[in-house]
């Protein structure tokens, strides 16, 4: 899913989102409703009409971005108090607040709120903010159940599981999760200060408990051998802002890894982006147009970097789907990694 923060993935339009083979996009409860407001957008007609995207929509709970305000972020039972990033007005997000902002912009998937933990964290503090969420699931279900959109159709409810660096804990608290009864179960927390390894660890201890008939969304990772790695642990579904706003920053995914548009090395090339890939900006520009726009601060570069990244995201993902269907996903992944180059000062930077 690329985000789309404010209501757009940030220079690209439905029909281009479209066009680079985008199924389903992530907008981000905790700005919408801030900004413009979830009753305006319920008001105009829900998200689709509101953004012109008629394809399918997931909300988060919003919890993520309050609790990573820090400053001025109160957790309580009842749920989060803080302050907008905007103007500093005093904020509410309960497990049933979140809900029915998320019924007003009328997505298609609503998550559960929860309560993540940065790692590490003694035991104790990673127990109670599992507990917490287990508690805060059971009350936007609860509540989730009785809403419906603008367009009056029930949300699909996806249970978020925590259960910090502890596998233990992870696989206890994915099991009273599953007995919550969601249409789908997200993974929370990862990619919080633990290892690569440790990650994929706890994502295991999750997804071995998870039923099968039901989606498992990886929240808010993703560099492309991170999804490859996350299709492996089990997961199905991906949300990330590295194809997004690295373009913007001049960063390009490419087959062979990223390159940065920046790079003096591509000042003359009349190469394409990736000459395997077959979005507009590589049918139609060169490495050294590109970067003569990025440097110039043209808007072209960033739509176009952004446009090839989506697609080139979307391909990877649709190469996979296609490769489970066939049986070869392990030979598919490590064909992959073995020509994705991910270049000295290490893999780009982290959501
Ligand atoms: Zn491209």
């Amino acid at each position: 899913m690329p985000v789309g923060t404010q209501g757009t993935v940030k220079g690209l339009t439905p029909a281009e989102l479209q066009a680079a083979g985008t199924q389903i996009l992530l907008a981000n409860t905790y700005h919408l409703m801030l900004r413009p407001g979830s009753a305006l957008i319920r008001e105009q007609g829900g998200l689709h009409r509101f953004m012109a995207w008629d394809g399918p929509i997931l909300t988060d709970s919003g919890g993520y971005q309050v609790l990573s305000l820090k400053e001025l972020v109160r957790v309580r039972e009842e749920g989060v108090h803080f302050r907008s990033h905007l103007d500093g007005s005093s904020e509410f997000l309960s497990p049933e607040r979140s809900m029915e902002v998320q019924a007003d912009l009328g997505s298609d998937i609503a998550v559960t709120l929860d309560h993540a933990v940065p790692l590490p964290a003694d035991p104790e503090t990673q127990r109670d903010a599992g507990e917490r969420t287990l508690r805060w699931t059971e009350r936007s279900l609860r509540h989730g159940r009785t809403l419906v959109t603008p367009e009056g159709r029930e949300q699909l409810l996806f249970a978020i599981v925590q259960g910090g660096g502890d596998p233990d804990l992870r696989a206890e608290m994915a099991e009273r999760t599953v007995a919550l009864e969601g249409d789908g179960f997200a993974v929370g927390g990862l990619s919080v200060g633990e290892t690569k390894e440790e990650t994929w660890a706890l994502a295991r201890a999750t997804t071995q408990v998870l039923p099968l008939d039901r989606p498992r969304y990886l929240m808010g990772m993703g560099t492309p051998l991170d999804l490859l790695d996350g299709i492996a642990c089990g997961l199905d579904l991906f949300d990330c802002v590295l194809p997004t706003r690295n373009a913007r920053n001049g960063m390009a995914f490419t087959t062979a890894g990223p390159i940065n548009i920046r790079n003096a090395e591509h000042a003359r090339s009349k190469e394409p982006l990736d000459a395997a890939c077959g979005c507009e900006a590589c049918v139609r520009y060169t490495r050294a147009y590109l970067r003569h726009l990025h440097l110039a601060g043209e808007i072209l570069a960033h739509r176009m970097l952004t446009l090839h990244n989506v697609t080139f995201y979307q391909t990877l993902m649709a190469k996979a789907r296609r490769a489970i269907d066939e049986g070869r996903f392990s030979s598919y992944a490590r064909e992959f990694s073995e020509h994705y180059r991910e270049r000295s000062g290490g893999p780009p930077a982290s959501a």
